[in-house]
């Protein structure tokens, strides 16, 4: 496999973090090496008839990271400039992430070439049914589950159960998450990853003796993660979320914003930007506002060296993947920035994920308010395990995190006889 190119690249990004929690294990060579892959991965070309007419030719990519520990996890993301090696990077996180968790999964990512934004609902329906058509032969309950990511949505998942479904002759609901309620979906699922990392929040206030109550925040991208972090940090705890953007651009009000204005203003223009009572700021100027908590909700590389030093959020919670680069890790690390790690912080969405899994392997559904307490559990002790690993070692959480979860694959690696 070719070494990942130098700009920034997110696998790049993803292999030198492994690294450094390699050394710092002692990890055997071997399964070292073994973890720094994908085990596997599957190029595809889909042509899709267009509303026009024309045949339009779209790519997209499936990675298998790593299965040790169950079948791969990870969503399917839907943009422009989605490369090899963003799915590798996001496929090597989610087998981190749910290693962390401890939820019997190992991770996996998928991604399409193309800006939904400019695609009908049929040419959107058309693609992802042909994406399911090529990469349908590496997924199942017990091989590799997708969800939604990046500008996928349950409206996505449900064309991708159906499409399966055809494949395989029978209902195969388990094969995909994130699904709508009315086809095997789980309650509590739309937020669950916002709620992850409320949760995670709660407990890193609750060592540090912080009161969340009125604290201000800021929110880099109002997609499903960020907006429902929004919506939960207002309604669990009172926050003050006084900046809010998308990928258009930002707001900002001193007083605090309200979320159902904004998100409707969202859903009527489609964007937050303009929103009448705020004032317009770039997405850069969000990053650095002088906010208690900076929630990076968006994409890779949002906190890098060029702006690390002017971020003065103190804790940073990560609901995106890979928003801090590991030079900006140390610089928030010198500033006493309390960083909750993305893998971390936004694992609420895969441990729903597995609760839906679990559901239609059954077909017996739970009441939402048992999603939320389990959700909690898992996440509460996955906190707690990294903040000890972080104070026992000396190291930012970042680092714990990944001496947590390397340890938990490497152990099924070793004892499976893989290395
Ligand atoms: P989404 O498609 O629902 O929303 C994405 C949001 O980001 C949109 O508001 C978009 O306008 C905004 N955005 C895009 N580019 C931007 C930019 N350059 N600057 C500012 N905003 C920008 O996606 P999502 O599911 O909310 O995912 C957001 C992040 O959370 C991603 O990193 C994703 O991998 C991660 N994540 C999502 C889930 C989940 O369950 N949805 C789970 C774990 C992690």
């Amino acid at each position: 496999m070719d070494t990942p190119q130098k700009a920034f690249n997110p696998f790049a990004m993803a292999q030198r973090q492994l690294d450094e929690a390699a050394a710092l294990l002692q990890l055997d060579p071997a399964v070292h090496e073994l973890l720094r892959w994908p085990l596997r991965e599957l190029h595809v070309t889909l042509p899709v008839k267009m509303d026009d007419g024309s045949t339009k030719i779209f790519h997209g990519y499936r990675v298998q990271y790593n299965d040790a520990r169950g079948p791969n996890k990870g969503g399917i993301r839907y943009h422009s400039a989605e490369t090899i090696d963003t799915v590798r990077a996001l496929a090597a996180w989610m087998t981190w992430k749910t290693a962390v968790v401890d939820i019997p999964l190992g991770g996996g990512k998928g991604g399409i070439v193309c800006d939904p934004k400019t695609l009908s609902p049929g040419e959107l329906e058309r693609l992802s049914r042909a994406y399911i058509r090529q990469v349908g032969r590496m997924l199942g309950l017990e091989k590799d589950v997708p969800a939604p990511d990046v500008y996928t949505t349950p409206q996505i998942m449900a064309w991708m159960a159906d499409e399966y479904a055809f494949m395989q002759g029978y209902n195969e609901f388990g094969m995909i998450t994130g699904k709508p309620l009315a086809l095997g979906g789980s309650a509590g699922r739309g937020d669950a990853t916002a709620r992850g990392g409320m949760i995670c929040l709660r407990e890193a206030a609750r060592e540090l003796q912080v009161e969340l109550k009125g604290a201000t925040a800021a929110i880099q991208g109002y997609g499903n993660a960020g907006s429902l972090a929004h919506k939960l940090g207002r309604e669990l705890f009172g926050l003050k979320i006084v900046a809010v953007s998308d990928s258009r651009g930002g707001i900002h009000n001193p007083e605090g914003l309200d979320y159902e204005p904004v998100a409707a203003h969202k859903a009527r223009t489609g964007s937050v930007i303009d929103f009448p009572g705020a004032r317009n700021i770039t997405n850069e100027e969000l990053l650095e506002l002088d906010v208690l908590i900076l929630v990076p909700a968006a994409l890779e590389n949002a906190i890098n060296a060029d702006n690390a030093g002017q971020i003065r959020g103190k804790f940073i919670v990560e609901l995106a993947n890979g928003p801090t680069t590991p030079e900006a890790d140390r610089v928030l690390h010198e500033k006493g920035a309390y960083v909750i790690p993305d893998f971390l912080c936004n694992a609420g969405g895969v441990t729903v994920s597995y609760f839906e899994m679990v559901q239609n392997a059954y077909n017996y559904y739970w009441e939402e308010e048992v999603v939320h307490t389990r959700l909690d559990q898992k996440m509460t002790t996955a906190f707690r395990t990294v903040h000890a690993m972080a104070q026992q070692k000396k190291v930012h959480n970042r680092l714990a995190a990944y001496l947590v979860a390397v340890n938990r694959v490497a152990e099924a690696v070793r004892l499976r006889g893989w290395a």
